[in-house]
């Protein structure tokens, strides 16, 4: 069986403790073993960052730009290939995975303009005979740590702008899903990009600990669940690093009365259950306001969510996959019955779904959960997986309350016809991304993503105009030649005059 082995400095290797198994949750086979990193291996996969750092940073960011142009044509010419890729080890269909790959081309299409965006700023005469100019330059090595989820497009959103912006890169991606990240590589090394400027070191918390420590690394962005993204914020931090550690999310989206219901609940259907629902930006509360709303909005799910068509990625008419791991799978059904015996309404019941030919597979139907409360478990905890929950609420203000009262703040979304409730929310909802009569608001790639509260820990968005701050370091020079007036020594504050 292959092991899937860390690239350093451009070369395999297969180093560490013993190789975890990776699996096909569609069906629960093992396909592919993974190398697992110790400390040894991330020192040499940071040493080799370093070695390459001179070289890349100091190469015209134009010249950085091509490799990302040459990198756009490739990724697009071989999205199918990425697509399976992901699909075998995730499980998401094969359409939802040709749309990650989609996403993450607008990054290194972003990416391509690098020379622009990393221009500085001149102004002549700030004194007599001085000038001023100020430029952004790379931090050195920087580490990105990402989650399963999206196992090719999180890494993309990291590592086209770090190293358009001349950082070197130490990838540590998802054990569940490792092959997208080598795939990635390939794909960088295609283009054109030098060995050692990308490296990816595969592991767990311990070869997290070893880049969040290593004194070599400058910066880390992480993409991940939320009591995570606030260890590597602390760790990270502590260790005088720049960190940005995106987190979990519980993304409520508001049907008003006057809502087009229809449109709402296929919103509904599309971001609640796409990826069964294991993305960050999924819906996983709808909050009707009004019981009328709420009853009609339950009509028109209720079918839907019994006639999701469910399958491996394989099946072109899947609508959603399994969930990646039994443990998901069991995690996610325990809380539909915790749901249950706190009261909440099991409309849609996803429990003890089985496929024939997949028996082993980690399947959870579609389950639709009614007349939910902020005090349920369900509703206080991120599920992440095919389970929408309903939270009537008796009042628009009700609603928004309830919003900027849960520790999640990463996505939402309004649906209304009314253009002065849309504005009012959102200028007034403690979310980082609002989507009004869009369900799943998620900035292209020249915007910036990233949540509030604690969906997000450190001051960056991830990639867009946020990313070139994030990657670089503010350099001011203020120069005066020698013109041959002396004007003797200065003992006051230097000013204009
Ligand atoms: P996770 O937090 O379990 O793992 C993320 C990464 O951290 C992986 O590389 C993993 O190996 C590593 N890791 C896990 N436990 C660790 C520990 N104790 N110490 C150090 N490193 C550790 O997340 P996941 O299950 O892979 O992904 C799902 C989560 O990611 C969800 O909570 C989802 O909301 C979140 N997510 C957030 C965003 C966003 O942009 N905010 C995007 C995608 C996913």
């Amino acid at each position: 069986m292959e092991t899937i082995q860390h690239i350093i400095g451009g070369s395999g290797e297969s180093g560490g403790t013993s190789p975890a198994a990776v699996f096909n949750p569609a069906t629960g086979e093992q396909i592919a073993n993974v190398a697992i990193a110790e400390k040894a291996q991330v020192d040499a996969a940071v040493a080799a960052a370093k070695a390459a750092l001179d070289g890349w940073a100091n190469t015209p960011p134009a010249k950085r730009a091509r490799v990302m142009f040459r990198l756009r044509d490739i990724l697009e010419a071989r999205a199918d290939d990425v697509a399976r890729t992901i699909s075998a080890e995730h499980g998401k269909t094969h359409d939802d995975a040709l749309g990650e790959v989609t996403r993450a081309l607008e990054v290194v299409e972003y990416a391509c303009g690098i020379p622009e965006l990393l221009k500085g700023d001149f102004t002549r005469n700030v004194g007599p005979a001085i000038d001023s100019y100020s430029d952004r330059q790379p931090l050195g090595v920087v580490a990105g740590i990402t989650p399963f989820n999206f196992p090719a497009m999180v890494p993309l959103w990291m590592i086209p702008m770090a190293v358009a912006c001349g950082n070197t890169f130490v990838l540590k991606p998802s054990e569940r899903d490792p092959s997208s990240a080598n795939l990635v590589h390939e794909l960088f090394k295609e283009a054109g990009l030098p060995d050692g400027v990308l490296n990816v070191v595969h592991g767990d918390k311990t070869a997290v600990d070893a880049l969040l420590d290593h004194p070599d690394v400058q910066a880390v962005s992480f993409v991940g669940s939320t009591p995570v993204a606030e260890y590597i914020y602390t760790r990270g931090t502590a260790a005088g690093k720049r960190v940005q550690a995106l987190g979990g999310a519980k993304n409520h989206m508001v049907i008003l009365p006057d809502a087009d219901i229809d449109q709402a609940a296929d919103a509904l259907m599309g971001a609640g259950f796409g990826s069964a629902g294991e993305r960050c930006m999924a819906v996983s509360v709808a909050v009707p306001v009004g019981e009328e709303t709420a009853n009609k909005l339950i009509e028109k799910l209720a079918p839907q969510v019994r006639a999701l068509k469910i399958g491996p990625a394989t099946d072109p008419e899947a609508e959603m996959g399994p969930v990646i791991t039994k443990a998901a799978q069991e995690r996610i059904e325990g809380l539909i019955e915790q749901g249950e015996k706190e009261g909440a309404e099991v409309v849609v019941d996803g429990r003890g779904f089985r496929l024939q030919g997949y028996e082993n597979g980690y399947w959870v139907g579609g389950t639709l959960l009614d007349r939910v409360t902020p005090e349920m478990t369900v509703y206080k905890e991120e599920i992440f997986g095919p389970v929408l929950s309903v939270l009537r609420a008796n009042s628009y203000d009700q609603a928004v309350d309830l919003i900027n009262a849960h520790e999640y703040g990463n996505g939402t979304a309004i649906f209304t016809r009314d253009g002065d409730a849309a504005r009012d929310f959102t200028s007034r909802i403690q979310v980082g991304m609002v989507g009004v009569n869009v369900p799943i608001p998620v900035p292209v790639a020249y915007h910036s993503f990233g949540g509030w509260k604690r969906s997000i820990f450190g001051a960056h968005g991830i990639y867009g105009p946020e990313a070139v701050h994030f990657y670089t370091r503010l350099k001011t020079i203020t120069s005066r030649w020698p013109t041959g007036i002396r004007s003797g020594a200065e003992f006051t504050f230097p000013s204009m005059g």
